[in-house]
């Protein structure tokens, strides 16, 4: 779908519900990582790249103090919140998102005022490939363009997620808000999660008689059931036994070995090898050997599933599938126990859509989603 297109359509259902037009339209991407899984809170490194999917927000400015938001992914009553009331644990649902990007910028000394918001989107939610960090970006950038103020994009990262940390309790790293707001078309961006810094590393899948391809496997995650605060906590217990800051410090790929607790070792294993295979990747990437990276993919996909644990049955199905179909690489992507699956596939994908699908039918699960997963643009204004 074109951005023209999306703007109109976002346009037209803000003016189905405030009876007037919006005084902008901004949209802010998903992303997949293409290496670099459950780095980011481990101050590690990631290779994410935006999707040309992602969340819409038409926004107009009012002046009578209050938040008024609508989703059309959220049927139903808009939230309509007072401004200067908005705090932690006074938002519940989906409004949290939108909410906590308000409260955040107000925090921060950001004078950003009353708005109503119409939001849209054209990606899937809990497929791991970061629905609420593309909403948050979306009203961050809506916001601060409807009332002129120019908050340098990795402030507004570190702002968005504030609100998903702070506001509505998720303890997600700063991958996905970097990722929707910081990349390029055409590239991965290889980010250091310890110091913020992004640099661009050229993702070309079609050069390459490639493409990057999504497999939404239909099971879904919730992050707010304590699993993923599990491995967090995990990775820090790991971290001090080890006599490091975090497992980013730990150099050797051995290192974990030292560990007594035979769980904590298979979570430091995972991230330590994790961070090389991410400067593996970039390295070949650099090089203009994109296919080559396609092993490093399973590599990390074997690590999730038997040392980080956190794959799941429909993932490890479509990893295996897509490689006997012949795909250059598959893993497992996003937070884990549900989401998808990113593959790194030859440009004629059918081989590969048509032996995963097959695999799903023989196991009886529901047909899985495809998307193509061509690296995009990052946030920007539409209208
Ligand atoms: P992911 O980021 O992988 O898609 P999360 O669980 O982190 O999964 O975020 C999904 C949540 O974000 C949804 O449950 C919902 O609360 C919120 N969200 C995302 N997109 C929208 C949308 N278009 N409208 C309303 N809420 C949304
Ligand atoms: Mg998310």
């Amino acid at each position: 779908m074109s951005d023209e297109a999306d703007a109109n359509r976002v346009a037209g259902w803000f003016g189905d519900c405030y009876g007037r037009q919006p005084e902008g339209v901004w949209q802010a991407p998903g992303r997949a990582n293409l290496i670099g899984e459950h780095t980011d809170y481990n101050q590690g490194w990631v290779l994410p790249f935006a999707l040309d999917r992602g969340v819409l927000v038409a926004a107009a400015c009012r002046h009578d103090g209050m938040l008024v938001i609508r989703s059309r992914q959220a049927p139903g009553e808009p939230a309509t919140l007072p401004l200067a009331t908005v705090a932690p644990g006074r938002v519940t649902g989906w409004a949290a998102y939108p909410a906590g990007v308000a409260w955040a910028l107000r925090e921060a000394g950001h004078p950003v005022g009353g708005a109503s918001l119409a939001i849209d989107s054209t990606l899937p939610q809990g497929a791991g490939l970061s629905s609420s960090a593309a909403l948050e970006c979306a009203v961050a950038l809506a916001l601060t363009g409807l009332y002129g103020l120019d908050v340098p994009r990795p402030d507004l990262a570190i702002l968005a997620r504030r609100a998903e940390n702070d506001f509505v309790g998720v303890p997600s790293g700063i991958m996905d808000q970097s990722a929707s707001l910081l990349c390029q078309a055409s590239h991965a961006l290889l980010l250091d999660c310890r110091s913020g810094e992004g640099s661009a590393v050229p993702l070309e899948p079609a050069a390459a008689g490639l493409a990057l391809l999504i497999v939404d496997t239909g099971a879904r995650h919730a992050l707010g059931d304590g699993r993923y605060a599990l491995r967090r906590s995990e990775c820090d217990r790991a971290a001090s036994a080890l006599g490091v800051r975090c497992l980013r410090d730990v150099a050797g790929a051995d290192a974990a070995d030292g560990l007594a607790d035979p769980v904590l070792r298979r979570r430091a294993r995972h991230v330590i090898t994790e961070n090389h295979r991410v400067e593996q990747a970039v390295a070949l990437l650099r090089a203009g050997d994109l296919a080559g990276a396609g092993e490093l993919l399973c590599a990390s996909h074997a690590s999730l599933r038997d040392d980080f644990e956190i794959s799941w049955p429909e993932a490890d199905a479509t990893v295996s599938a897509a490689m006997d179909a012949g795909a250059a690489g598959a893993r497992m992507i996003g937070g884990g126990f549900g989401g998808s699956v990113i593959a790194l596939v030859p440009a004629d994908q059918s081989a590969v859509r048509t032996g995963i699908g097959e695999e799903y039918t023989r196991r009886g699960w529901p047909p899985p989603g495809f998307l193509d997963a061509p690296p995009s643009a990052s946030a920007h204004r539409l209208r």
